[in-house]
């Protein structure tokens, strides 16, 4: 007898994380991944509400899953996520009397105890799978066991290291959805990497809401540098070839986690800081605890302590009451400081948040679209002039997966890097990389010395990804 399942997962890597969490105790219970979703018997969507458009997306979808639940009331329905957020889902449930189960973020369990509630199949089904994993070894209870089709394939994962935010900006609703910040214990986080690594991942990224305040929670307790080093020692012993991390605040980024950074070979010269605001008035009514001027310095420190380091962040345009001028002084920044990637998004009015309550969403669509489209174009000019420094440089390339007929992968600084190479799998190798042509979003590579290729940014313009 056998079950399956499937997760529609919407919104950040710590929803794809807490995805692979859920699959990961149901392919405990011996469920595996269904090929076609409307097949499976146990169907979840995860859900995100960062802006209205994900949460309308995540209603859509989870009401597409009453019809099937009608035809076939045995299928179990799931919903998890900043939707169900940390409170009691009461009012979710009368809204969706067909769900059968409703998820926090980060906490399959629920899931768990309502399939072994279910009977004897599922009891049978788990019993056989726990019977199987002692043959297997999958001894270590914290094991992150991956989907069957995931094992050997998936070369990148997400591991969640903080959960929840203890912070307050007035846009957000984090903080509501997933709680107060708790950090996990370095044994937990140390038995996920070895156990991704043992099924195959070589690179792990970090995840936190504010990953630097990592242990901040924990009295006398390690912070991310003493993590990071953990890890990065651990890991690397079990197959793991890079590690990164992402979110941190401009606040809590101490000079010891960029060192670790810097020191440390397989930690990766990459660091997310989000600035979401160049203006000082904005980012006081955002209540970010910064200047403009602080955020300089921090970059100029991040700079100044990690060699060739890729610096990425996240920025709202429209925020209430954000005037012209204020939007320029966004702008002015970014050019100025030249960062490799941001991250955009239009301001979103979200329920229970400080601005959706007490500031008018007083800048048009209309507006907000052409301060996008703004920022948009000059940071598309400033990637490539990045980007253009590595032509004719050699740079090593995780390779994750085939796109094209071309080798997929990614740089230290997490650039995509396409290239050509039929000799054998490649997958999960470092391959070092000829640069031959670069653009905004990504590059073109070939292996060093196979000289037969095109001159550097001509014929590929044509073909260009
Ligand atoms: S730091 Fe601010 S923006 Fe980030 S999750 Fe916390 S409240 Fe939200």
């Amino acid at each position: 007898m056998s079950k399956s399942y499937h997760i529609w997962t919407l919104g950040c890597q710590m929803n794809v994380s807490d995805s692979q969490r859920l699959a990961s105790e149901l392919e405990k219970m011996g469920l595996s991944a269904a090929e076609d979703p409307e097949q499976a018997d146990v169907l979840v969507v995860n859900t995100c509400v960062v802006r209205q458009s994900a949460e309308d997306k995540g209603m859509g979808r989870i009401y597409s899953l009453r019809p099937i639940k009608e035809k076939y009331p045995d299928k179990v329905v799931g919903v998890m996520g900043c939707m169900v957020g940390v409170r009691d889902p009461l009012p979710l449930r009368k809204k969706l009397p067909f769900v059968d189960v409703f998820m926090s973020p980060s906490e399959p369990l629920p899931m768990v105890d309502f399939l072994r509630s279910k009977g004897d199949e599922y009891e049978a089904l788990a019993a056989e799978a726990e019977s199987r994993a002692m043959r297997d070894a999958i001894q270590d209870e914290d094991a992150l066991v991956l989907p069957s089709h995931e094992r050997g394939n998936l070369i990148t994962a997400h591991v969640p290291v903080v959960y929840g935010c203890s912070h307050a900006c007035t846009f957000c609703i984090i903080p509501f959805r997933r709680g107060v910040e708790r950090s996990r214990s370095v044994g937990e986080i140390v038995a996920e990497v070895r156990s991704l690594a043992r099924q195959g991942v070589r690179e792990v990224t970090l995840l936190g809401q504010i990953v630097d305040r990592y242990g901040k929670d924990i009295p006398d307790g390690p912070d991310l540098g003493d993590l990071l080093r953990i890890v990065h020692d651990e890991g690397v012993k079990e197959g793991i070839q890079r590690i990164r991390f992402l979110t941190s605040h401009p606040n809590w980024m101490t000079d010891k986690i960029l060192d670790t950074v810097a020191e440390l070979p397989h930690l990766m010269p990459q660091i997310e800081v989000p600035a979401q605001a160049g203006d000082d008035e904005v980012l006081r009514r955002m209540k970010r605890g910064y200047t403009q001027e602080q955020y300089r310095q921090l970059i100029e420190r991040i700079r100044a302590r990690v060699p060739d380091v890729a610096i990425h962040t996240d920025i709202i345009v429209g925020f209430p009451g954000e005037t012209e001028p204020q939007f320029e002084q966004t702008l002015t920044m970014l050019k100025d400081l030249k960062l490799d990637k941001v991250h955009l998004a239009k301001y979103s009015p979200r329920p229970q948040t400080v601005s959706a309550r007490t500031m008018p969403d007083d800048v048009s669509d209309e507006e907000k679209e052409r301060r996008f489209r703004e920022i948009d174009r000059a940071q598309a000019e400033i990637n490539a002039e990045i980007n253009a420094r590595r032509l004719g440089t050699q740079t090593p390339v995780l390779v994750e997966e085939l796109q094209g007929g071309k080798w997929r992968g990614r740089t230290p600084q997490n650039k995509i890097v396409f290239f050509e190479d039929a000799s054998r799998d490649r997958r999960g190798e470092v391959v070092d990389v000829e640069i031959i042509w670069t653009g905004p979003w990504s590059m073109q590579g070939r292996l060093p010395g196979s000289g037969d290729q095109p001159k550097p940014n001509e014929i590929i313009q044509l073909s260009a990804l």
